[in-house]
């Protein structure tokens, strides 16, 4: 045969279909795999047509799959594996890398491509699970799969987020400590969804008596989306904001109540969407469904023009919007969620009246009025958008139109009148819809917050939790700004706190108990992150403190980058104004620094405020009047951030020192103290918030990959994978693990804990070495070892000590 390339490519279509069809009759019913047959020498020698034949089988195996239905191997495997474990098993070797022998890139890319094929999407990495986006629905998260990952050993069952969701509330409940299940990947990659999945299985093992308590929790998740998700050219249901959502514990392991927090929305999506991208769900869904409700005009909502924050450049959403049967239905979920979490309809019909209320905003226009002096005014000249959006707002159009069209100004005790130019007067209205926006989803979240919260009766302080957090990967787009930045500067920070945990805690602890391990070496992004959060000459400061000046522009910022930023993370690139670029720890970031000092300032002219304040919408009043505050307090955060550096290195975190001189946060635009709030120092204070949640915490760690950009099932792209191992230090984590103890018990902890196992229950053993030794010899244990005051055990060793335990006692 000649070699496949060279065939003409009808020629060659001809040979490959004669080719699958005798593979699926000899062999299929041996060995029912793609991988499999792309191993096979005719597909090998076929470079360049693999994602195609990918296709190809794919499609060829699911028809096949329905006319014959094999078992898939996820499914053959839970028969094999049954839910009840007799003593100590091995541990199943293929459903963790560490367990490979050889450890390059090849096989552990090889390894995840065959589970993939055969719909295993996840692995571990020692107590890391790697998550691979399927593309298609599995049969694996029923109530039949809760069950099943429920308080067994790990390696009864394959490795499945559920199992991650258990081993954190099994950690909860055996330390009586906090939890923290780190979800990240790039957008698309399915972090949103196992937020989702590790929330359902969370309220099955924390088996709220409750059943309204359940319920809430898991309505909580749909309404913030709604809000806070779109539609973008990657994935059609993108979070486009930051997630921390805690649940709430008893001692004895009860759901009691839930909290989220919500980082970095991106407001910007109000007034412009990318080409391709949509507006926040929640506008096409109250749009569809109250003109559904015939409800359109007690909103003020025009139904022949569409508000232009939701329309396209076709004009033709109009009908998509309204035609759209799962618009419709996504409204009535809601409505129903509200019901379910608790809000009043009275509150209910506030938040659409300020939807309805922002995207008439966005159908006002100006014009210029061109008299012989005054070309720098602006008028509105269709009324109707403006008093639709004062008299659904609840305030006075004439005062309204002031806000837009002109500002006030004190100078010596005077206060003086000056109009607006029409692109300031644009700049007023965006900023006025995007504030609206945003304060109204902050409101949303504490509102949840407060109907969640545990009730005092029962003992809210002696509870535990564990929190999860689903926050958007690392992004470079062909132009980055701000949004990108401080994005990615949140990704370095988690990627800091991974590393933190993985490797450098590891490595000291070892030095410390005098343990000979090999060090692995990792890339630690200290520096950089250093070089964006320093006092006073880091990024964030100097762009804070550019924005100071009412003369700097943004050239005078790259200029001040550049003077102060004596880093090889920072590059200015040649003959491109306006550009910086970093070295992150995934990639070089080309930033356009045009409109960041704006986009920082924030800036929401006192005027709108004011006429803001006047409405006599309680909720709107309210959104305006007082500071909106992060979620918890100040004393809160500086007591956990106390309670935590007791258990870290000295060294660990990089802006733990700095949550002590914190101010009270209020919302970006806003004065305190004559110092306006900026984007930057609101973003650093929500990024130490978090941290100051998560190092208080034991972590988890969730890697989601995407295998494929083209959102296809069974399709696996090599490349894509690597370069998403690559940058989150998966294949560094491999090798730490397989040589790594991921728990280091105390001697005396270890000995109240496990003494049944060796001794009676009368003896009262020593806490000391000898004790443990017994212990540990008694148990079978391999692998152990002891430093100076603790024992070191590797991540599966718990299960097994739980396990005896169980039998023992
Ligand atoms: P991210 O939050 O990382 O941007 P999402 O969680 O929104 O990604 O996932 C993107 C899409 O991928 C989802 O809308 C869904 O279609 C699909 N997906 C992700 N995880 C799963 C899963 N476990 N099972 C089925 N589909 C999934
Ligand atoms: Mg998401």
């Amino acid at each position: 045969n000649p070699p496949p390339t060279l065939l003409h490519p009808e020629k060659w279509c001809k040979e490959f279909n004669h080719f699958i069809s005798q593979c699926l009759i000899k062999d299929f019913e041996k060995r029912p795999s793609v991988t499999y047959l792309l191993d096979h020498p005719f597909i090998k020698g076929a470079h360049g047509k693999v994602s195609f034949l990918q296709k190809q089988l794919a499609n060829i195996l699911q028809d096949q799959r329905q006319l014959n239905p094999v078992k898939t191997r996820h499914e053959r495997m839970h028969t094999r594996r049954p839910y009840h474990v007799e003593g100590v098993e091995k541990y199943c070797l293929e459903d963790d890398l560490v367990n490979l022998e050889v450890l390059d890139e090849d096989t552990i890319i090889h390894q995840l491509q065959k589970r993939y094929m055969d719909l295993l999407i996840y692995t571990y990495v020692g107590d890391i699970l790697i998550a691979l986006n399927p593309f298609q629905n599995l049969s694996i998260y029923s109530p039949q799969f809760s069950r099943l990952y429920h308080g067994v050993k790990r390696a009864a069952n394959p490795p499945h987020i559920f199992a991650s969701a258990d081993a954190a509330y099994q950690c909860m409940v055996t330390f009586s400590k906090d939890q923290c299940i780190v979800i990240s990947g790039e957008s698309g990659s399915g972090k949103t969804e196992s937020a989702h999945l590790i929330v359902q299985h969370l309220t099955f093992l924390g088996k709220a008596d409750n059943q309204t308590l359940r319920e809430k929790i898991l309505q909580v998740n749909s309404l913030v989306e709604a809000f806070g998700n779109a539609c973008t050219a990657i994935n059609d249901n993108s979070s486009r904001f930051g997630k921390y959502l805690e649940m709430m514990f008893t001692p004895t392991g009860a759901v009691m109540g839930a909290r989220i927090s919500e980082y970095l929305l991106e407001k910007s999506r109000v007034i412009k969407q990318a080409v391709g991208e949509k507006n926040f769900h929640i506008f096409y869904y109250i749009y569809a469904g109250l003109y559904h409700q015939q409800k359109l005009s007690d909103f003020r909502l025009p139904e022949e023009k569409l508000s232009r924050y939701i329309a396209d450049e076709t004009g033709r959403v109009m009908h998509d919007i309204t035609s759209k049967e799962s618009y419709r239905r996504q409204f009535e979920a809601i409505q129903h969620c509200f019901r379910i979490i608790g809000f009043t309809e009275k509150e209910v019909h506030s938040v659409y009246r300020i939807l309805a209320g922002i995207l008439n905003i966005g159908n006002i226009e100006f014009a210029a009025i061109s008299s012989q002096h005054q070309t720098d005014k602006s008028e509105i000249p269709n009324t109707e958008a403006l008093k639709n959006a004062a008299s659904v707002l609840c305030i006075s159009p004439k005062e309204l139109k002031e806000a837009l069209t002109s500002h006030c100004v004190v100078t010596r005790g005077e206060t003086i009148v000056r109009a607006n130019t029409v692109d300031r007067a644009t700049e007023v209205r965006d900023a006025m819809s995007k504030a609206l926006y945003g304060r109204l989803f902050s409101w949303i979240v504490n509102r949840i917050n407060t109907l969640l919260q545990p009730d005092k009766n029962i003992c809210a302080d002696d509870g535990m939790n564990v929190g999860i957090l689903d926050i958007f990967g690392f992004e470079n787009f062909w132009r980055n700004s701000f949004e990108q930045l401080c994005i990615n500067i949140a990704n370095e920070q988690i990627q800091y706190y991974f590393n933190q945990h993985v490797f450098a805690f590891e490595q000291m602890e070892y030095q410390n108990e005098g343990i000979d391990a090999t060090v692995v070496e990792y890339e630690d992004n200290r520096p950089l992150l250093d070089m964006f959060l320093q006092k006073p000459l880091g990024l964030l400061a100097l762009l804070d403190e550019e924005s100071r000046f009412p003369q700097a522009t943004d050239q005078t910022l790259v200029d001040k980058f550049e003077d102060n930023l004596r880093s090889k993370y920072f590059w200015r690139p040649k003959g491109v104004e306006l550009c910086f670029g970093i070295q992150h720890y995934a990639g070089k970031v080309l930033y356009d620094a045009s409109g960041v000092l704006e986009k920082n300032r924030d800036t929401l002219p006192v005027d709108v405020v004011v006429v803001l304040r006047t409405s006599e919408n309680k909720l709107l009043q309210q959104l305006f009047s007082i500071p909106l505050t992060k979620t918890g307090n100040l004393a809160q955060t500086k007591a956990r951030i106390a309670a935590a550096s007791r258990s870290l290195p000295p060294h660990f975190s990089a802006g733990r020192a700095k949550v002590d001189t914190l101010e009270v946060i209020r919302h970006p635009g806003e004065t305190t103290n004559m110092k306006r709030q900026t984007m930057a120092s609101y973003f650093r204070y929500s990024l130490m918030d978090l941290l100051s949640k998560m190092v208080v915490g034991q972590p988890h760690f969730v890697r989601c990959i995407k295998p494929n950009d083209d959102r296809e099932a069974l399709m696996f792209s090599q490349e894509r994978v690597l370069t998403q191992l690559r940058s989150t230090g998966i294949l560094e984590t491999v090798s730490i693990r397989q040589q790594g103890y991921s728990h280091r018990i105390l001697f005396e902890e270890f000995v109240k804990r496990y003494y049944y196992l060796a001794f009676r229950a009368h003896q009262i053993p020593l806490a000391n070495k000898e004790s443990c030794i017994a212990i540990l010899e008694k148990s079978r244990l391999d692998h152990w070892v002891l430093g100076k005051t603790k024992v070191f055990l590797k991540y599966y060793h718990i299960e097994q000590l739980n396990l005896l335990l169980r039998q023992v006692i």
